[in-house]
């Protein structure tokens, strides 16, 4: 019997990953997770399903090698958020072919590397490879809503399976056209979270008696302090390599730009010359802890004035940053009338030291295939759950690979959490292979 090809395996393995809906909440993993569990099972491997909450599963898998070496963990969570159908020009949960590409929630963010994981393991384990190390697969639920019933219950309740030196994993791996070069970013850090809840307190009254100091007045002036002031530039050496990574390709887009580097209050300036909205947006969010209010809350009828108003902040802690630092940097632009509490929260991760012979093979194996195009080491300004999984001690490296045509008109950045999320064909079988290259070759003592 020959085998399908990785690329064709991953592709029809992703396709049926897309068609399942998943989002979360409520997740319902489920379905999504025994298909997992199916093909690895039909490829003779033994795969665990573990229910965190009812209809939340998550799988691991675990390909046994000789043991020389102590086992790798890929991962990818199974879990979508929504998608509003009217927006979108395929259905989002239709997992159509079309332009080139399948369509739909997750294709990217990341059903995507569920399948080539898959495939990957089937292949090793139909074709009887013995590496040198357990290759470990878990498909984890939740990373959407903060990651708790999923790759957290993992290392919290089952930390024996999923213990491993290196992860691979969200996020990373996909082509970054900037000017003439082609940039594959791989995630070696990320930034904490740390969420909060901001109080106000005063007299309430009576609503056809207005007064000045009430708090849903100071409460709109909260958030436009919040909205308005920009927090304190923190300089990290992430951003600076990134920025010297483009310098050296791309010395007339970044050369007149990098000296801002040893000058904060100039930095975000090179943010704003970044090209495209979305990526500038997400490289403004590297220079600083940042705080975007969510959620609002003051008052429940017309006519009483609250004595109470409260809003949620979302903060983002850089590496080297702590919750501390970020709620003295809140009460700065906030003023002391406003009680801060934090809610949850967790410390930004890195990646020491960002050597390694995985980060080497995959540089190795991406510029072979890739000739000009270049991987940077990479800090991303959300969280993933390489929170929890480097809690085994792995070092994390966010690598899901897929290669993304210039010109074709799909910017990944937009891609995850946008409107007509999908994914090459052609560049879901070259991270299938480049993947499979990098853990055979990270494999052998
Ligand atoms: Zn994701």
């Amino acid at each position: 019997m020959t085998l399908p090809s990785l690329g064709e395996d991953a592709k029809r393995l992703c396709q049926q990953l897309l068609r399942i809906d998943t989002t979360n909440p409520p997740g319902n993993e489920r379905p999504a997770a025994e298909l997992v569990a199916r093909e690895l099972r039909e490829a003779g491997l033994d795969p665990q399903l573990l229910d965190s909450a009812p209809s939340r599963t998550n799988v691991v898998v675990r390909h046994r090698g000789s043991g020389k070496l102590p086992p790798l963990l890929l991962t990818a969570h199974l879990d979508v958020v929504e998608a509003d159908p009217t927006k979108w020009r395929r259905p989002p949960f239709s997992g159509e072919e079309f332009e080139g590409c399948l369509w739909g929630r997750g294709a990217i963010d990341m059903k995507n590397m569920a399948a080539m994981c898959v495939a990957i393991l089937r292949r090793l384990a139909r074709t009887g490879t013995r590496l040198d190390r357990d290759i470990i697969f878990a498909a984890v639920a939740d990373e959407e809503a903060g990651c708790d019933l999923g790759s957290r219950f993992l290392v919290e309740k089952h930390r024996s399976l999923v213990e491993a030196e290196y992860a691979i994993g969200e996020s990373g791996g996909f082509s970054l056209h900037l000017g003439d070069t082609t940039f594959y970013p791989v995630q070696v850090a990320e930034k904490g979270f740390c969420w909060v809840r901001a109080r106000l307190t005063g007299e309430p009254g009576h609503g056809s008696m207005p007064r000045h100091d009430s708090v849903v007045t100071a409460l709109g002036e909260a958030l436009t302090k919040l909205g308005t002031t920009p927090l304190p530039l923190h300089p990290t050496r992430y951003v600076a390599d990134f920025l010297d990574a483009l310098r050296a390709r791309q010395p007339a887009l970044i050369q007149p730009l990098v000296k801002l580097v040893a000058r904060p209050q100039l930095l975000a300036r090179v943010a704003r010359l970044v090209p495209g909205a979305s990526i500038a947006r997400s490289f403004s969010a590297l220079l600083s802890n940042t705080a975007a209010a969510t959620v609002v809350r003051a008052g429940n009828k017309t006519n009483v004035i609250p004595g109470l108003a409260e809003f949620e902040i979302d903060g983002r802690t850089l590496p080297g940053q702590t919750d501390d630092d970020l709620l003295r940097e809140l009460r700065a632009v906030l003023g002391a009338d406003v009680e801060l509490e934090i809610i949850k929260s967790a410390p930004p991760i890195v990646t020491e030291p960002v050597a390694s012979p995985v980060f080497d093979a995959i540089r190795a194996e991406v510029e072979s295939r890739e000739p000009g195009a270049q991987v940077v080491p990479y800090l991303i300004p959300g969280f993933t759950d390489a929170k929890y999984f480097t809690q085994t001690g792995a070092r994390w490296y966010g690598f899901s690979p897929v290669k993304i045509e210039k010109g074709s008109g799909i910017r990944f950045a937009d891609m995850f959490h946008g409107h007509d999320e999908r994914v090459p064909v052609a560049g879901l079988a070259w991270g299938a292979e480049v993947l499979d290259a990098v853990v055979r070759k990270i494999s052998v003592a």
